[in-house]
């Protein structure tokens, strides 16, 4: 049985205009931060080392990370149409993020959206028992090494329940739940890694831009995905 479409909405840079996660790191972490983002973006370590890393030179102050998170984001123009127009055409939205995680709640809950969402995919940043800002990825893929949230496993779990899954992201670890869509709007490096990997999808700039597309193209294109996150995860 086909269900309606699900959407699986990236958060940083996506429903948020900046990547909260990123300019935390990049205005509060102290020492050796520098470092960290020079490996990541040499391709050295992947998301999840970089969040733990990162998390290591980050203030260990949950009230100051979150004041500040709370305080840095503003949301893409267009979103609370778009919940208002998926809730009319029976789509559920599921949010899915790679980043601190901790922030999305509160934030959503600020603007009046939290109840809109069916369900939040998110990492974990808490202060543990010796006092210090820890991370924890409980949608990590068991031997692949690259996403802190298997974000391809959500999708195919959707499909396998029997809905489509419309996905909207910008990011570069968004080309992995990317690539099982079944109809993708892309911005930014999403969009860049869209070309480059010969993906259909669709432009976008803000939630206006997805809620005028009436009737999306929706067709399973899985064969080209990236990742086998039922199985050992990345393809190499
Ligand atoms: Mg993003």
């Amino acid at each position: 049985m086909t269900l309606n479409p699900a959407y699986l909405v990236d958060f940083d840079g996506t429903i948020t205009t900046l990547d909260i996660s990123y300019e935390l790191a990049k205005r509060l972490a102290g020492e050796g931060y520098e470092d960290i983002d020079h490996v990541y973006r040499q391709k050295e370590i992947p998301i999840r080392e970089w969040l733990k890393r990162t998390a290591q030179v980050l203030p260990h102050d949950m009230d100051l990370l979150l004041s500040k998170s709370l305080e840095w984001a503003a949301i893409r123009p267009g979103f609370e149409r778009f919940l208002e127009n998926a809730a009319m055409q029976g789509r559920p939205v599921f949010i899915a993020s790679d980043g601190f995680g901790f922030y999305i709640e509160p934030i959503l809950r600020k603007h009046g959206f939290f109840e809109e969402v069916c369900f939040i995919y998110r990492n974990d940043t808490y202060i543990n028992a010796e006092g210090k800002l820890e991370v924890k990825t409980p949608h990590a893929h068991r031997i692949c090494n690259v996403c802190g949230n298997c974000k391809a496993l959500h999708v195919v779990n959707l499909k396998k329940q029997g809905r489509p899954v419309i996905y909207i992201g910008d990011g570069s670890n968004d080309r992995y739940g990317a690539s099982w869509g079944d109809h993708v709007y892309a911005r930014d490096q999403l969009a860049e890694y869209s070309r480059q990997y010969k993906f259909d999808y669709s432009p976008w700039n803000n939630f206006y831009d997805i809620i005028n597309v009436s009737k999306p193209d929706i067709k399973d294109r899985s064969e080209n995905s990236l990742c086998c996150p039922q199985g050992r995860g990345i393809k190499i």
